[in-house]
């Protein structure tokens, strides 16, 4: 609720704050248990830092952060120890944080041996079950990272996020470095654990193909700030957002075969130290009038259950350029 995080920019030799990167500005959404929410954006619009600022990866600036109706910003560190199991993540690259030195079953093992106080035998069934239970094999135990395919490194990162059964975990472009048949069926494998063990995933990517797929409801993002929320059918189908519209109309698909007006994005998307006034979208806007850069549109439920922050939310291109 209200989620904020700046990141301070410090200058000059005495090292005064000097401004704030505003990665993300007051965001608020909820998650609900089994679903899968889509936060998308282009790279840069503040999606990681949300997700990172949610499970407490990144000190939030302001706001509130419930789990299951508790608060858990500022809980201390030992209470805040029986959320960390809850709530995980899967990112891009699992490569980046295994030991190339370690054997995938030795590091599999390090979650059990932190977090619960399971004898070494039992340790092991486990870490052979969750092998499985990702579609890996028993013999992969003793291997090492490299001698992992792409498509294998996610699945190890998957087991080592599921191993403590959690109910919450972060997908952050989880499957962006795959090739398409890879991506499919890690995505598959997401789908099925989560039917099994009712997760809920954040879903943060930047492929719009793969989040109308995978996600139930979608969260459009752009500098901090979320311009859209509905669910996938009508994010997809009837955008009411400029914005939204330009990220569908870059979708290079025949089978995309519903009727919308090409938008196209100008120039690059604005420093998030000096947001623009109004409406932070009106200076790539094509559907821009003088209003917006003077009042900020609030996120408002236009229809039900479909937000969207814009002066003219819905309404079509020549309509309002006239
Ligand atoms: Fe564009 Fe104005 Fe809507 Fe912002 S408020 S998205 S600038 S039309
Ligand atoms: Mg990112």
């Amino acid at each position: 609720n209200g989620v904020k995080k700046y990141f301070p920019i410090k200058g000059g030799i005495l090292k005064r704050v000097q401004g704030n990167v505003k990665a993300v500005e007051s965001v608020s959404l909820k998650l609900y248990k089994g679903e899968s929410l889509g936060i998308v954006g282009e790279s840069g619009c503040g999606k990681s830092t949300l997700g990172r600022t949610i499970l407490g990866l990144e000190e939030l600036t302001e706001g509130k952060i419930k789990f299951n109706e508790q608060e858990i910003q500022d809980l201390k560190r030992k209470e805040k120890k029986k959320f960390v199991k809850e709530m995980q993540m899967i990112f891009q690259d699992p490569y980046a944080s295994l030991n190339p030195r370690q054997r995938i079953g030795n590091a599999l093992d390090e979650v059990f041996r932190m977090h619960t106080k399971m004898p070494a035998q039992e340790r092991k069934e486990a870490v052979l079950d969750l092998l499985k239970e990702v579609g890996l094999k028993e013999e992969h135990y003793d291997r090492y990272p490299h001698e992992f395919s792409g498509g294998q490194r996610q699945r190890i990162g998957i087991a080592r996020a599921i191993a403590l059964h959690p109910s919450f975990i972060i997908c952050d472009e989880a499957v962006s470095a795959l090739d398409v048949s890879v991506q499919a069926q890690v995505l598959k494998l997401l789908k099925t654990l989560q039917e099994k063990y009712h997760l809920s995933y954040l879903f943060i990517s930047h492929d719009l193909g793969v989040v109308r797929y995978f996600c139930d409801r979608v969260l459009v993002m752009y500098l901090g700030h979320t311009v859209e929320m509905s669910d996938v059918t009508r994010i997809f189908n009837h955008p009411l957002h400029p914005y939204t519209r330009a990220l569908l109309s870059a979708i290079p698909r025949p089978t995309m075969n519903v009727k919308r007006e090409r938008i196209r994005l100008v120039g690059d998307m604005p420093n998030p130290s000096n947001p623009p006034s109004g409406c932070v979208f009106h200076t790539r806007c094509p559907m821009a009038q003088e209003i917006c850069s003077v009042d900020k549109p609030a996120f408002i439920e236009h229809e039900k259950d479909h937000f969207a922050a814009c002066h003219f939310a819905g309404e079509s291109l020549s309509r309002v350029l006239g």
